[in-house]
């Protein structure tokens, strides 16, 4: 049996936990933030019997890892699978394309029948083809503007890119991107009765029923190296004090994983740094009305929002779960240097709630009866071309110690799913470390 630290009680560190306890490990996590769940993790009003995710989530019915271990848990009747739908802000309406007969139908209509014909095939190829490793080559914005066509980049795929990335980084985004998120995306979305955060707690004391010690508000400052063989190779450090253990994983950030170890060699830590990502702000209110039919509005940056995407979670999860609230999130993909990412929330709040306006003309301030605000400088990974060549490996130069995180899920997309791919396949990598045989 080994010690084993675990920074991070998100859905890679606890997925890592779960195997590793299982396996008879003793694993102590530490998580900074109050509660598990990380970037997935939700809160809860007094007068709300579910909880509601700080940053909008649901699953895919493709996410076969995240499903996968459910069914392993037993809880599958509890993952439910409703039909949201999503609507795109295209000349001046709001229109329906999240399904392919929506979508032929709307192309049929707005374009050229040529042009229909190769988005439908291009759609399709991407669709089916299994080799994403030519696509890295090349940026997302060359590789549809070549084989859709102009006309249908520009309306359909340029605003997701840009929305996502800015304008800034179409000449950065690789297509295995746009490929992995075409392969991955289904029309029934998926969530767990009660609430992302009511899994996490679930999950968090099956852990603890094994003997995992989950540290919660416990930021850790250092991981070193210690001489002490015989107590342990690794030495983590928190407020409240210093451990050893036989190996660590760690969870956080690339920057904070280089900012906190610096035994690092320089070649690793450089791979960690040069790794980007977007900022994300999310604003949810909860509103005495309903504002809109539709889950998901897509809004391109050039139609004058002042968000990306406004989610109306409560024509996704009724709102007998809240009170009666009508819950919408506003949010947005962001450079780290954005001032959203540092603003007062009123003054926030006063670009963002007017916009409201625009999806029903009856909306008034007075509808709104609360409003939270939730932000990370760690959000979105930036898949530049060739990203593949960059990935640090789970396994860092030092024995004992590992890094998994949502940058290195590649060429997948980020996601609870994959968090838990990667976490599972760390703790194994470190139990054929620590068991060679
Ligand atoms: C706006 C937005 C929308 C998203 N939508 C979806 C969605 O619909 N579906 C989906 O599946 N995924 C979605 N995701 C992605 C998903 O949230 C992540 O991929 C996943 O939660 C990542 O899990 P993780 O464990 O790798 O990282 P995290 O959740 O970031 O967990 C890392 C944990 O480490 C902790 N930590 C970091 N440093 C330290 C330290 N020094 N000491 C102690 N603790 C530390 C952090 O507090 C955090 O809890 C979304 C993400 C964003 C930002």
């Amino acid at each position: 049996m080994s010690r084993i630290a675990i920074i991070g009680a998100g859905m890679a560190g606890l997925s890592a936990a779960y195997d590793l306890t299982r396996a008879g490990h003793q694993v102590v996590i530490y998580e900074a933030l109050p509660q598990t769940g990380g970037i997935a993790s939700g809160f809860k009003a007094p007068h709300w019997d579910w909880s509601l995710e700080k940053f909008y989530h649901h699953w895919f019915q493709s996410d076969r890892h995240m499903m996968g271990l459910i069914e392993e848990l037993g809880w599958r009747g509890d993952v439910l699978f409703p039909r949201p739908y999503t609507v795109v802000y295209i000349d001046g309406r709001f229109q329906p394309l999240d399904s392919i007969p929506e979508a032929a139908k709307f192309t049929l209509k707005h374009f050229p029948i040529w042009d229909v014909a190769r988005f439908s095939l291009v759609g399709l190829y991407l669709r089916l083809t299994p080799w994403w490793q030519p696509l890295e080559r090349t940026t997302a914005d060359a590789w549809m503007r070549k084989w859709v066509g102009a006309r249908v980049y520009n309306a359909l795929w340029r605003p997701l890119l840009v929305g996502k990335f800015g304008e800034e980084n179409l000449n950065v985004v690789n297509m295995a991107w746009l490929w992995a998120r075409l392969k991955t995306r289904t029309t029934r979305l998926g969530t767990f009765v009660g609430g992302f955060q009511a899994f996490f707690d679930r999950f968090a004391a099956v852990i603890e029923e094994r003997g995992g010690d989950i540290r919660l508000n416990t930021r850790v400052q250092q991981i070193r190296r210690t001489q002490e063989e015989t107590r342990g190779r690794w030495a983590v450090v928190t407020e409240a004090g210093t451990e050893t253990f036989d190996a660590v994983i760690s969870t956080s950030s690339p920057h904070a994983m280089a900012e906190m170890t610096p035994d690092l060699p320089e070649s690793y830590t450089a791979k960690l740094r040069a790794l980007k990502s977007m900022g994300a702000v999310v604003m949810i209110a909860s509103l005495k009305h309903k504002l809109t039919d539709y889950y998901w509005h897509n809004l391109p940056k050039e139609a004058g929002f002042p968000y990306l995407a406004m989610v109306e979670h409560t024509n996704f999860i009724p709102p007998e779960h809240y009170g009666g609230d009508h819950i919408i999130y506003m949010g947005d993909y962001l450079p780290q240097d954005h001032p959203y990412l540092d603003m007062r929330q009123e003054e926030l709040e006063a670009i963002f709630i007017p916009a409201l306006a625009r999806f029903n003309p009856d909306f008034r301030p007075d509808w709104v009866k609360a409003v939270w605000l939730f932000r990370t400088r760690y959000a979105q990974p930036i898949p530049p071309v060739n990203h593949s060549q960059n990935i640090p490996p789970l396994r860092t130069p030092l024995p004992g110690l590992y890094f998994a995180s949502m940058s290195q899920v590649y060429p997948w997309d980020r996601g609870t799913n994959f968090a838990v791919e990667i976490g599972r396949r760390v703790a194994r990598e470190l139990m054929e470390d620590l068991h060679p045989s």
